[in-house]
């Protein structure tokens, strides 16, 4: 029997570096005519590291033992950004205190029990703030003293931030107290630009960011891959509200964390980077990026695309 077409894409795009998980993924894949990406370990590499470690001063902490807090509270995820604050206190040669009822909340951080105290490590305003101001970002943070209180919305005390910091922030609290601040930079995706490029072409719509991550440091990778359409300080839900929105539209969602799953399922076809992608994101995708080569991405739109051709 000669091959669908379908499946021959399936294929072709496998050897592009595209697991397809199925031929009705195929298709779908031929469909869309809206994308939106994450940003962290999508458009950017997701190996980020620790450009700062800032302890809030009259806290007793210097940057070691803040640092040593921070990495073993963040110690049991998997998210780049814990992986990252752990590398920099091994970097440093610090020995981690052991830590006990460690619990993860996608899009938010983590928390842990440290010598005693309960520690958590997270963004650093609640969501409700970042809605209030229409997403604008100011100079000073609005740091909610627990994941608890980041939910009720309620605003925590305000720390000075500097100006330089274009990454992204993440706050350290003792015992719902903030006690530092840690800042992080990824880079870019080397193909993150023509990528970008590509979709937009074979959409006619430019492509849009959607980030769990501060205004300014969405601005930072929009500006770099040439995307205007930029939402940020998003939780998890508010991807998929993102991607629901453009209800005209079959829009293609790529990501790759624990957070980007329910926008992964919500949209016409998801794609999750395979490397630094969470097993929750891989299961939950259509098609897995195998070797985080995004130019994989519009290949596989485009096989799909002539191989629907073939078939119709
Ligand atoms: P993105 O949408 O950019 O992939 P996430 O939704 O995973 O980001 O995270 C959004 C924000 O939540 C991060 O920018 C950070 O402030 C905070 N955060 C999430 N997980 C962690 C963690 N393990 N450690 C520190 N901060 C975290
Ligand atoms: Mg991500």
């Amino acid at each position: 029997a000669t091959m669908p077409p379908l499946l021959c894409a399936i294929a072709t795009a496998g050897r592009h570096g595209v697991l397809v998980k199925s031929a009705l993924a195929m298709e779908r894949l031929g469909e869309i005519d809206a994308v939106a990406l994450d940003k962290t370990g999508t458009l950017t590499e997701g190996a980020p590291e620790v450009t700062a470690v800032r302890p809030v001063p009259g806290s007793g902490l210097d940057e070691g033992a803040l640092l040593v807090l921070a990495a073993s509270a963040e110690h049991p995820s998997e998210h780049p950004l814990a992986r990252a604050v752990v590398a920099a206190a091994r970097a440093r040669g610090l020995r981690f205190a052991p830590a006990a009822d460690f619990t993860a909340k996608p899009g938010h951080g983590v928390s842990a029990v440290v010598d005693g105290h309960v520690i958590t490590v997270g963004r650093p305003r609640p969501p409700a703030d970042v809605a209030s101001r229409g997403g604008s970002d100011a100079g000073v943070v609005a740091l909610p003293a627990s994941h608890a209180e980041a939910d009720a919305g309620a605003a925590g005390r305000p720390v000075p931030r500097t100006e330089a910091d274009d990454g992204t922030v993440v706050l350290v609290a003792r015992d719902g107290t903030p006690v530092g601040t840690l800042a992080l930079t990824d880079r870019l995706r080397p193909g993150a630009p023509r990528t970008v490029a590509a979709l937009a072409a074979l959409t006619g719509a430019s492509p849009a960011l959607l980030t769990g991550d501060s205004p300014r440091a969405a601005a930072r990778v929009a500006t770099a891959t040439g995307i205007t359409d930029v939402r940020a300080g998003l939780l998890p839900q508010d991807k998929v509200d993102a991607v629901l929105q453009l209800a005209d539209r079959n829009v293609l969602f790529v990501g790759d964390g624990v957070n980007d799953a329910p926008a992964l399922a919500a949209a016409h076809a998801g794609i999750a980077m395979g490397r630094a992608g969470s097993d929750l994101a891989l299961e939950t995708a259509d098609a897995v990026v195998v070797r985080d080569e995004l130019a994989a991405i519009p290949a596989a739109v485009r096989l799909s695309r002539a191989a629907r051709r073939l078939v119709a």
